[in-house]
């Protein structure tokens, strides 16, 4: 148990020593420039050192929270960037699909005419024939073909309203069926209108975001220049790992990264700002609000 902080401990002096190389050779310029224009000895530029790298540390993160305020901005509109045509290619294929069941409705009410005209041309033949029996009854010589034929003109006549019967049937359908696709036609007409003004909507964002995405985008590179390349390498790994949240505030003695309790030394170490402090649990880069 004992060994776990200590070891901790040594590899935070490692990364300490690193970043203190980094700004090494800035240093070195800064000092030799100081040097030579105040003609300091070399003891005291030891100390103007860590005087610039614990001034600069502080800067950095600084610049590290803003560079992490632009990257979670220029994140999200890159997301509404690729949402928003995603949702409005659903709205499409929906309204594509009501337009298929539209046309379905309309085909059926088609059929439903066709087989109408079958069963009016049906009757109209009945109809014919029962008129031609009529008219054959008188030439009859005995009452029992008389008899046969009135049957058979009977039984045609009760086929016939049956067949009228299927006729009205088929009307009713009909307007039945004209009363949904006049309505649906209705609805669709205003989804249509929603749907393109939807499209205006999502064509002004993308212009809007896309610029507002290339300002954010200059503004970034003007930061960068600012920063460290070793410590923007560092930023750049963990924004990749850490789902493009690098550089997160303590609050309540929490990272708000993963907002796990962090222990006291960790929190007098940011305050000491002498490194960069990595949170244990989650390797974000922390911060103390002030
Ligand atoms: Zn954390």
């Amino acid at each position: 148990m004992a060994a776990g902080p200590r070891q901790a401990e040594g590899d935070r002096r490692g990364k300490s020593l690193k970043l203190e190389q980094s700004f090494g050779r800035v240093a070195q310029s800064v000092r030799a420039l100081r040097s030579h224009r105040k003609g300091h000895r070399f003891e005291s530029c030891r100390v103007h050192h860590l005087k610039y790298f614990m001034e600069n540390l502080e800067e950095q993160v600084k610049l590290l929270v803003e560079l992490q305020a632009l990257d979670t901005q220029i994140l999200k509109h890159e997301r509404d960037l690729v949402e928003m045509p995603e949702n409005l290619n659903r709205l499409d294929e929906l309204f594509k699909s009501k337009m298929t069941n539209l046309k379905a409705l309309e085909d059926g009410v088609k059929a439903l005419q066709v087989k109408r005209k079958d069963r009016e041309n049906d009757l109209e033949s009945k109809e014919g024939s029962i008129k031609k029996l009529q008219s054959q009854l008188y030439q009859l010589k005995t009452n029992k073909e008389y008899t046969t034929m009135q049957g058979e003109i009977s039984r045609i006549k009760a086929d016939n309203s049956l067949i009228e019967e299927d006729i009205l049937k088929i009307f009713d359908q009909v307007d039945a069926e004209n009363v949904k696709i006049v309505k649906e036609k209705e609805f669709l007409k205003g989804e249509e209108v929603k749907l393109s003004e939807e499209k205006r909507k999502v064509d002004e964002e993308t212009k809007r975001i896309g610029a507002e995405v290339d300002v954010l985008k200059a503004q970034r590179n003007a930061l960068t220049e600012k920063i460290d390349k070793k410590v923007l390498a560092k930023y750049d790994r963990i924004m990749k790992s850490k789902d493009g949240l690098a550089v997160v505030p303590v609050t309540g003695e929490s990272c708000q990264g993963c907002f796990r309790l962090l222990p006291s030394q960790v929190i007098h170490e940011i305050r000491m700002k002498k490194d960069l402090v990595i949170c244990e649990n989650c390797a974000r880069i922390l911060y103390l609000e002030e």
